[in-house]
């Protein structure tokens, strides 16, 4: 793009900003620990669903030295529901990092920013720009999809020569004045007017710049490759009881949900989560009635007579308890990513040998549940588990 055309794309972009930039908690202030909290929550997640996520976690960790002293617990906690919890355990440890190596100070350069964990070339560059106002470049989902349109990229905009296109764009219109307003007024349009499925061009300010508008080629562009097949799986959730208490186990690396608490779950294959519900052509003798929850919960009332032998030993392998039976099965569908779960889940009473509480398994009652951090499977089995004492 010529550079007389940059400048009146610059002026057009802030011009449309003043008028029409939309409010939000984290652009009342400069405040590098709230724009990066922000920027990391909006990784993966829509603005309206990290708005509650942002003011709860700020009300509890309200500068960084709060959220470096808080135990990782705490912190998975209030992240619970927003997914991706690396981006959680990451936030915390940067928080340590910055206090223990910059004095509790944000760095301002991008390089040291991008030596943090969980700050990858786009965050660094939001913090960069919105905070300290240097002219660094970002390319995040809504304005990638801006600047293939702009730059009428008709490549799939995942290969590493589009992504470079993309970003040596973005390098070439950032200004030096105001580059964190610009930024956040690309990130605007692109959200607002260069939408997904139906760009407003006509009502777009920078439409005489765009090469996909002028080939009417707006609605092919961004080109992305396949999307990923969707793989069905089953699992079975094993509810271990003792008295009043339940088994859980804290997830490990490179889990899903790695450092959150979950019942005992593992995959099973289809025919075992037919034979164990009764969804085949062999009745079962157990009965099916209405889900007292919520729709996406089948539950079946009486007791399952006696497990295949291969899930009890996998489940005393597992936990070092037998199991009998499975009281009140349930079935919950969650997807997750590429997967489509299926999961089966039934509570059994622990028998055998006691088993010493370690650092992964360990009994927990009910009400420790409400302050655990669990996985998003953990906290519908708790939900389950509370709806049926209630
Ligand atoms: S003219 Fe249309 S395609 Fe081009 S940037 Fe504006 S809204 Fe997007």
């Amino acid at each position: 793009m010529r550079r007389s055309s940059i400048s009146g794309l610059q002026a057009s972009v802030l011009n449309w900003y003043e008028a029409n930039g939309r409010q939000l908690p984290w652009r009342s202030s400069r405040d590098p620990y709230r724009i990066w909290i922000s920027e990391i929550m909006l990784q993966q997640t829509t603005v309206a669903a990290v708005v509650p996520y942002f003011e709860r976690f700020l009300r509890r960790f309200p500068n960084l030295s709060e959220l470096a002293s808080a135990p990782e617990d705490d912190v998975l906690r209030l992240w619970e529901g927003l997914g991706y919890y690396s981006r959680a355990r990451n936030l915390h440890r940067t928080a340590i990092q910055i206090v223990q190596q910059h004095q509790g100070v944000f760095p301002r350069h991008l390089d040291d920013l991008r030596a943090l964990p969980g700050i990858g070339r786009y965050t660094a560059g939001a913090i960069a720009s919105f905070a300290f106002n240097q002219p660094a470049a970002i390319v995040e989902a809504n304005t990638e999809r801006l600047y293939a349109r702009l730059c009428g990229i008709d490549d799939d905009i995942r290969k590493s020569s589009s992504q470079k296109r993309l970003w040596d764009f973005a390098e070439s219109i950032v200004p030096q004045e105001h580059p964190g307003t610009f930024n956040q007024a690309l990130m605007d349009l692109g959200a607002s007017i260069c939408r997904p499925a139906d760009p407003q061009c006509d009502s777009c300010p920078v439409s005489r710049y765009c090469t996909s508008f002028r080939l009417g080629k707006q609605h092919q562009i961004p080109v992305r490759g396949k999307r990923t097949a969707i793989t069905k799986v089953s699992e079975l959730a094993v509810v271990l009881q003792r008295k009043k208490e339940f088994l859980l186990r804290r997830r490990t690396e490179p889990e899903r949900w790695a450092g959150l608490w979950d019942f005992v779950r593992f995959e099973i294959n289809d025919e075992m989560a037919n034979t164990l519900t009764g969804n085949t052509g062999l009745r079962r003798p157990w009965r099916h009635r209405q889900a007292p929850v919520s729709g996406q919960q089948k539950l079946f009332d009486d007791i399952v007579p006696a497990l295949p032998d291969e899930l009890t030993s996998h489940v005393r392998n597992l936990t070092g308890y037998g199991i009998n039976g499975l009281i009140d099965l349930t079935e919950f569908h969650y997807s997750v990513t590429r997967y489509r779960v299926r999961l089966v889940c039934g509570l059994s009473a622990a028998s055998g040998r006691k088993m010493t509480a370690t650092e992964d398994y360990q009994w927990f009652r009910m009400q420790d549940m409400e302050t655990l951090p669990l996985s998003r499977t953990g906290r519908m089995i708790s939900e389950w588990l509370k709806s049926r004492s209630g």
